[in-house]
């Protein structure tokens, strides 16, 4: 589980600062997608970069299976995120001469204790994960020879690598076509569902809003009405 508590996020901006989230607070369960909308520049990203503690909030709190994250160190807020935070970035930050699977591999090397003994463990994870996300047959392909829709599979692969209870994905259908667009986000319900994680999806594109559990509203950096997006 994720909860926002009240989060505000201000940056400097000449003289004064600038207000990117305004006192937001907003919780996603287990096994459900929350939507998060609203015009460009309205603190959606902002948002996301809080929730997954790569920026901390002036103020406002972040719990993440109850634990607070904004208590904690840069050496602990680190191991949080890699044992339960799954993020996925509009780019997909793929490393250029790396296979699919040794994309999802390298997440196992970044830091964490006994990285070695997990190793054959991990190809398993990673050839699970890319079969769960229709890239079976092409596990051995370098980033160049993937399209941009299996690009961003392998990136959202990569991003449950750690199993994490929380996952935040950040437009990811900006540079897809709407027919492989709609079939990222269909992929992201499934496999919330599947893994039982806590995800955030933030997107600007009205048409994926109703398939998701729940939807907010970003305008200036507050929440919005949420009854203005229709959800079934
Ligand atoms: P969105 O993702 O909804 O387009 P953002 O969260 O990227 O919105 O931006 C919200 C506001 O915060 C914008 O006014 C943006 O210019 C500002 N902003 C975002 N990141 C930074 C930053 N690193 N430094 C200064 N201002 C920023
Ligand atoms: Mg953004």
């Amino acid at each position: 589980m994720i909860r926002l508590d009240h989060i505000t996020l201000t940056f400097p901006d000449g003289e004064s600062r600038i207000t990117a989230v305004d006192n937001v607070s907003l919780t996603a369960h287990p096994g459900t997608v929350t939507g998060i909308t609203g015009p460009s520049g309205s603190g959606k990203s902002s948002l996301l970069a809080v929730a997954a503690t790569l920026i901390r909030p002036d103020s406002g709190k972040v719990m993440i299976d109850e634990i607070e994250a904004s208590t904690l160190s840069l050496d602990e807020a680190t191991a949080l995120r890699r044992e339960k935070i799954g993020i996925v970035f509009q780019q997909s930050n793929l490393i250029p001469s790396l296979t699919a699977r040794e994309q999802l591999c390298a997440m196992n090397e970044l830091g964490a204790r006994g990285s070695r003994k997990r190793r054959a463990k991990a190809a398993d994870r990673a050839d699970e994960l890319l079969a769960a996300v229709g890239l079976a047959s092409q596990a051995d392909k370098r980033p160049h020879q993937l399209s941009g829709g299996q690009r961003q599979r392998v990136n959202i692969a990569r991003a449950l690598m750690n199993d994490p209870s929380v996952l935040l994905v950040d437009e990811p259908t900006s540079a897809l076509d709407q027919d492989r667009g709609e079939q990222i986000i269909q992929l992201i319900l499934d496999l919330t569902d599947q893994l039982d994680t806590a995800t955030m999806l933030v997107t600007h594109d009205l048409v994926h809003l109703p398939q998701m559990h729940s939807v907010v509203e970003l305008v200036d950096g507050k929440l919005a009405q949420a009854d203005l997006v229709p959800v079934h």
